[in-house]
């Protein structure tokens, strides 16, 4: 079953139970105090929280996904990508807790040939909050599922809310059993490798206040309207139907990952670390992909610096596999032929999208040609010296004159077993951001007529911290 097979089973199946077929939005949001649209969910926050009347009382979609803050997993577990997609039907309303048990039950167990996923019911579980047994009920009843695969867990693992008084509620979350040469026996347990999280079920019924954290609440009440929300991961899916080990080898991905693999002449699972590696790249070439598809462009804040970091982390993983050259021309037209079925978008713009990618590549493999020499240098020096760490201001040398992102410096430290003194190289940063204050104020003190700087001033004084303050793993790149 192609993963486009399979959006398109879900979304038949949903609009034959009278929802409304809703198409992906922007992975860029409306709202400017989210990055990027990171659950099917964001779109539909005005209608889940009642802000805005839903416009139908049933839909269904899928929705296109960036989750940065999964990136450290990439690559190393089967199932996170940086980029993925998520289907959800929604009930504004409308149906409940019945209707969401019933329908996720059926479209998994029903057979292939009767438009179902064709799951075998003996490999699900599922998990409810462990107050919830309304949800334990229901699963037995409608799924016939036994009390010994339907788990109870705390508000950490399987509570909805949005980190504010409103709405929320209880979830339930089904589990495939990969079973066990994944590993141990016993049921789903978070950042499990045998029992992969499929769909998350979010049964929007109570209304809280007084949040002091993620898992302390007051629960004040029943809505007058509950609604359901739902995410299940097409690629998670795909993987299990594909019969393939990850989300990286399905068929919207596993083109990149082979072509990286040739370019490098190594073999895919051989190496561990380069498989790794080949899994990262694959990820993070149709990530850029599709945010270039949607607007954003590389640049050193915000959304852009994202992109920025996932390409070089690309390039950086091709040189690691022994590839010193450009790889985008290959890597982004192989990811652009497995993802223009679902999103023609990435072939019809492929004339503005290209250059963005391949220009980046070209800065950066300069950037990294005039850094390296230096950095390998510091990295030999400081170990015949018998030290562990490189220093600061070798890392600020880096940064300054050479464009080095320390992202880089650390990884490349770790590598060859060293560290990097980063308090030593904040310092000096600080120092740096100091000067161009003070700069910025006695050039003001010496400019005579201000009016004409005026509308310049009013936009503060910009100073670029664009690799030392965004709020990701430092370890991204
Ligand atoms: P996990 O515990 O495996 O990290 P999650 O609990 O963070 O998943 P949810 O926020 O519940 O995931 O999202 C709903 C569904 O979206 C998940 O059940 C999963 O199928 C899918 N999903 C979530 N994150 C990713 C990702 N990074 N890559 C691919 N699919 C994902
Ligand atoms: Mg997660
Ligand atoms: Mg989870
Ligand atoms: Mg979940």
């Amino acid at each position: 079953m192609k993963t486009a097979d399979i959006a398109q089973r879900y979304l038949d199946y949903f609009e034959k139970n009278d929802h409304t077929i809703v198409p992906s939005a922007s992975l860029v949001s409306d709202d400017p105090s989210i990055l990027f649209t990171i659950a099917g969910m964001v779109p539909f926050i005005p209608y889940l929280t009642g802000v805005v009347p839903a416009p139908y009382p049933r839909a269904a979609d899928v929705q296109k996904c960036i989750r940065t803050n999964d990136i450290e997993e990439v690559g190393k577990t089967a199932r996170h990508g940086t980029f993925f997609q998520m289907m959800g039907n929604w009930s504004f309303g409308d149906y409940f807790k019945e209707g969401a048990i019933s329908y996720a039950w059926e479209l998994l167990t029903s057979a292939e040939s009767d438009g179902g996923l064709g799951f075998a019911e003996r490999d699900l579980w599922v998990t409810v909050y462990e107050d919830d047994d309304e949800a334990v009920a229901l699963w037995q009843k409608v799924a016939g599922l036994p009390a010994s695969r339907i788990q109870r867990l705390g508000r950490e693992d399987n509570y909805w809310t949005t980190g504010q008084p409103g709405p929320a509620g209880p979830c339930s979350e089904i589990y495939f059993d990969r079973g066990p040469k994944y590993g141990r026996d016993g049921g789903p347990v978070a950042d499990d490798n045998r029992f992969t999280e499929i769909w998350n079920l979010v049964f929007m019924q109570y209304a809280i206040n007084n949040v002091r954290s993620k898992v302390d609440f007051d629960v004040v009440g029943e809505l007058p309207k509950k609604n359901i929300d739902t995410g299940m991961g097409l690629e998670r899916v795909a993987f299990i139907k594909q019969g393939v080990e990850n989300m990286y080898e399905i068929d919207q991905v596993r083109p990149v990952l082979d072509r990286a693999v040739e370019l490098s002449g190594r073999k895919y699972g051989a190496v561990h670390e380069d498989d790794v590696r080949f899994r990262v790249i694959a990820d993070h070439v149709r990530s850029s992909l599709m945010l270039l598809s949607d607007g954003v462009t590389p640049s050193n804040e915000g959304r852009g610096y994202i992109l920025r970091r996932l390409m070089r982390r690309s390039v950086r993983s091709m040189r690691l596999l022994g590839v010193e050259g450009a790889t985008f021309p290959e890597l982004f037209t192989a990811s652009r032929d497995a993802m223009k079925d679902a999103y023609p978008i990435v072939s019809d713009d492929w004339s503005r999208i290209a250059p963005y990618a391949y220009a980046e590549e070209e800065t950066f493999l300069r950037t990294l040609a005039s850094g390296s020499t230096i950095l390998d240098l510091a990295v030999s020096q400081t170990k015949d010296a018998g030290g562990s760490a490189i220093t600061g201001s070798e890392a600020f040398l880096l940064h300054d004159t050479y464009g080095f992102p320390v992202d880089l410096t650390l990884e490349v430290a770790e590598e060859a077993g060293l560290t990097v003194d980063r308090a030593a190289f904040d310092a000096l940063m600080q120092e740096q951001r100091q000067r161009a204050k003070d700069d910025a104020k006695s050039r003001r003190r010496a400019i005579a007529d201000h009016t004409v700087y005026r509308d310049f001033r009013a936009l503060g004084e910009t100073v670029f911290t664009g690799y030392t303050d965004l709020q990701t793993p430092s370890t991204i790149l």
